[in-house]
């Protein structure tokens, strides 16, 4: 019995799950700090999980992957991330580049670049421009038909993975009077003559990922784009709504690990001749955390459990991520509370996972714009149901 709400795995799941409790304890766990204080990109760490098999858990087994369902995916990214938050954010970066050629790629595409991806020469999402993060669609790279390919040009920014990974799903303008409505989508390899990747992020948290920019200017064959022409913004959005349940899980992961260092240092720690846990103010914290890191994870799995049935997950992905972000927050801060002056110096877990869990709440969509996503739905359904 564990006091925070469990989901019941069938076996297929538990066994992933196990998998990815061992790697993250003895593999990835030891590693977190290093990572961290150096800012280091875990090449290592890859070559475990390209080993075992995670970097194609969820890719369908006809392109070399698993063919996992999205909640065994869920688990094994909320279990490593409660040992490295940094290890769980490569794993969604992972996923972030596989929906656009999951979604909308033909055969040859996702045969090359989910093969590829399932080695650990990923694909990266680059949307993001330094003018242009929540809104997608004022992106200022652009696309224009030359001879009978196209010559991409701008400069992408906070790519996750960036320089680590090997291809890139560039979005960009090709019919800039239309806004939103203009953007496609295309793939483009870092050893192309014209690809430049020259600044790296340095980062408050997840230092073991790495985050840069990508300029590109360079002709692309036409089979090098995903999905129809000025209907890129779509695919964009579509995955980003599985995108979110990936970082609810890492989010989760993060609350659970802040969970873990809390409780048992609450337990050990004594202060005039008691632990501190016998304490109201620590214990009801306590009690607090448990209570919201299970309503989160409810929510996490049945996001998960949703998709895989095919449903509906606009709404249901975006409170996930809302939700789960925001408790992973309060969780590092109350554990940070609870260790006290050594939950606030160097090298102790909870200083880290306080940095860690910031980035939760601003990319794939921040908080606002969560909000935002569920109050336009809840605007529609009153309308949609007017007489
Ligand atoms: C480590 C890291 C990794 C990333 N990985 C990727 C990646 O792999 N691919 C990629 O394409 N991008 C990536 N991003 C970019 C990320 O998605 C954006 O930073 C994020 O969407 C926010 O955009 P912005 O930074 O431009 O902030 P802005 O859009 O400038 O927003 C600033 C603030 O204003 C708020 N705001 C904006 N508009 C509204 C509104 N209408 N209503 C209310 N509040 C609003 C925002 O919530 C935020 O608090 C990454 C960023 C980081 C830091």
């Amino acid at each position: 019995m564990t006091v925070i709400w469990k989901p019941q795995l069938d076996e297929n799941a538990a066994k992933w799950q196990a998998l990815a409790e061992s790697l993250g304890r003895e593999r990835f766990a030891p590693l977190a700090g290093d990572l961290d204080r150096d800012q280091r990109y875990p090449w290592e760490t890859i070559e475990a999980l390209v080993a075992h098999k995670f970097t194609g858990l969820f890719l369908p087994q006809q392109y070399g992957g698993e063919g996992q369902s999205l909640l065994t995916t869920v688990a094994a990214v909320e279990t490593i991330g409660s040992h490295c938050a940094s290890t769980a954010a490569i794993m969604c970066a992972y996923q972030l580049g596989a929906f656009p050629i999951l979604l909308a790629g033909t055969p040859t595409q996702k045969d090359f670049y989910l093969r590829e991806m399932t080695q650990g020469r990923a694909t990266s999402f680059a949307l993001s421009e330094r003018i242009a993060g929540s809104d997608a669609g004022a992106i200022e790279a652009s696309a224009v038909r030359e001879g009978e390919g196209w010559r991409i040009r701008g400069e992408k920014y906070w790519i996750g993975n960036g320089g680590a990974s090997r291809y890139y799903v560039v979005f960009a303008k090709t019919d800039p009077a239309a806004g939103g409505r203009g953007i496609s989508a295309f793939m483009v390899d870092k050893e192309q003559p014209g690809v430049v990747i020259d600044e790296l992020c340095d980062k408050m948290g997840i230092r073991g990922t790495q985050t840069s920019n990508l300029k590109v200017d360079l002709v692309v064959s036409d089979s090098a784009r995903i999905g129809d022409v000025n209907r890129a913004l779509r695919l964009a959005l579509q995955t980003l709504n599985v995108g979110r349940i990936m970082v609810s899980a890492q989010s989760l992961g993060l609350a659970l690990g802040a969970y873990r260092e809390a409780s048992r240092r609450a337990v050990a720690r004594q202060t005039f001749g008691h632990p501190i846990i016998e304490n109201q103010g620590i214990g009801f914290r306590l009690a607090d955390m448990a209570t919201e890191i299970s309503a989160a994870r409810m929510m996490l799995y049945e996001a998960a459990r949703v998709y895989d049935c095919g449903g509906d997950v606009s709404s249901l992905g975006a409170m996930a991520k809302l939700f789960t972000s925001e408790v992973a927050h309060r969780a590092a801060d109350n554990a940070v509370q609870i260790w006290g002056g050594m939950g606030y110096c160097k090298p102790n877990v909870v200083e880290r996972l306080y940095r860690d869990q910031r980035i939760l709440e601003i990319y794939e969509g921040s908080s606002e714009i969560q909000r935002l996503v569920l109050a336009r739905a809840v605007r529609k359904e009153v309308e949609d149901q007017a007489p």
